[in-house]
């Protein structure tokens, strides 16, 4: 029986990880341009962590981690998201005394969901977070930073998406209306709703269940009850976004899957993608450290599914840089193959980001000038034992009808930098 792969939990295959690891450098770039720094985190936690920030009436704790005994007895949990992990952090390395911090890290989060195309069990998230800010500007420079890794791929169907969910104090002022409006339609509610109703009745807001959608529109939305700092905070961040020629819509429905958001809160979204239109989420947190066991600090941040994200990006016809050979050496007769490799490691010392493949595995002359066509090099280089004897190596062009030409071993690597544009 061949082993399979668990449900959910993908492959990331070489042709496919070109893409992947171009979108991932194009977008560390531009966090690191914005002045933050790389935090790497355990891919565990202790339960009690993401019970206790995520919220214990949401459909990842209720339904979606995994959790299982460590041979001590304790609780544990493949994270499922980041931003629990973050703060944990900040707090058990004192990272968030007198100071602030702007954070970013990636790597797979893990969740017990319907597997299907943009939903998967082991996905990986790019997420950024600022502790100790209050906001807006930094609410306003997540948003923009975005909207600059957008353009840099080339991403052009997406959208802003934004609202404010106010204080706490605030949201339990509407919570109130929201459960005597929900109460009143109960009959239109699924089984999900109802019982969190009782719990959290914000949440309804975030059904996907299409049958939800009319009673949900129809509801109170939170704007109405904003307290007037946050009315401010959130009229600041438009102002900001404005400023800067971001376009954006207030959604007044958005409320964002998580317990922990306050104030702002945003997604880009797709329709390019079919019903898993949600590609990076976001929104302030001020409450969360403090309910963690850290002081009181104001923190907000984005997570981005990178599945989607690459998706997105094929689909307004991204494609990665070739990450195919310069050239591919042949090596044939006696001697040659030692002379080739001290080339060839020349080549890689002389030459900045060359990229050279040396025949491995021996064969005739035919079968690994055959090898060098399959590899999509540009270049073959060809070293037989008269090339040897003569001091040169023979170059043939894969790619174009030139002839092959002979060069001597101490002109090569200036020559060949030249004409892979590596000089
Ligand atoms: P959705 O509404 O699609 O369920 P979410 O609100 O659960 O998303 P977050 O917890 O905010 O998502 O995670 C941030 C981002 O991670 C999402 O915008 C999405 O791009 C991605 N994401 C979330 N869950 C999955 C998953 N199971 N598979 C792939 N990507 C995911
Ligand atoms: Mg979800």
């Amino acid at each position: 029986m061949k082993p399979r792969a668990i449900r959910g939990m993908n492959d990331i295959l070489p042709d496919v990880s070109a893409t992947w690891q171009h979108l991932e450098s194009v977008i560390t770039d531009v966090v690191q341009s914005y002045g933050y720094s790389e935090i790497r985190l355990p891919l565990l936690e202790q339960t009690e962590l993401f019970a206790r920030s995520i919220g214990e009436v949401t459909d990842i704790v209720e339904k979606e981690m995994y959790t299982f005994q460590d041979r001590n007895g304790e609780s544990l949990t493949l994270r499922p998201e980041a931003t629990a992990g973050v703060v944990r952090a900040g707090i058990s390395n004192g990272l968030l005394h007198n100071q602030r911090q702007k954070l970013w890290t990636m790597g797979p989060m893990f969740r017990y969901e319907k597997p299907q195309k943009g939903r998967y069990r082991q996905f990986y998230q790019f997420d950024v977070e600022a502790l100790g800010f209050e906001g807006p500007d930094v609410d306003a420079e997540l948003i923009i930073m975005c909207a600059r890794m957008w353009r840099a791929l080339g991403i052009s169907r997406i959208e802003l998406e934004v609202n404010s969910l106010g204080t706490a104090d605030a949201r339990d002022r509407y919570r109130e209306t929201l459960v005597e409006y929900f109460s009143g339609v109960k009959s239109q509610l699924d089984e999900d709703s109802i019982r969190r109703l009782e719990q959290n009745p914000l949440r309804i807001l975030d059904s996907k269940n299409p049958e939800m959608r009319t009673v949900v529109a129809a509801a109170p939305v939170m704007l109405d009850f904003l307290d007037e700092e946050s009315a401010e905070h959130f009229q600041s961040l438009k102002g900001l976004l404005d400023a800067a020629g971001i376009s954006y819509k207030v959604n007044p429905r958005l409320v964002r899957g998580l317990d922990y958001y306050s104030r702002t809160v945003f997604e880009w979204v797709t329709d390019a993608l079919g019903a898993q239109g949600a590609v990076c989420s976001g929104g302030r947190y001020d409450g969360l450290v403090e309910k963690l066991g850290g002081r009181p600090t104001p923190a907000v941040g984005w997570a981005m599914g990178i599945e989607r994200f690459v998706a997105l990006f094929e689909v307004c016809g991204g494609k990665a840089p070739a990450s195919d050979a310069d050239v591919y050496v042949v090596a044939v007769g006696h001697g040659t193959l030692e002379r080739a490799f001290s080339i060839v490691e020349e080549l890689r010392d002389r030459i900045d980001g060359v990229r050279v493949e040396m025949n491995l595995g021996g064969g005739s002359f035919k079968s690994q000038m055959k090898r060098a066509d399959k590899s999509n090099a540009e270049y073959a280089l060809i070293l037989g034992e008269q090339e040897l004897a003569d001091g040169r190596i023979g170059l043939k062009p894969l790619r174009s009808v030139e002839d092959q030409s002979s060069i001597a071993f101490d002109e090569l690597a200036e020559k060949l930098a030249k004409l892979v544009g590596k000089a």
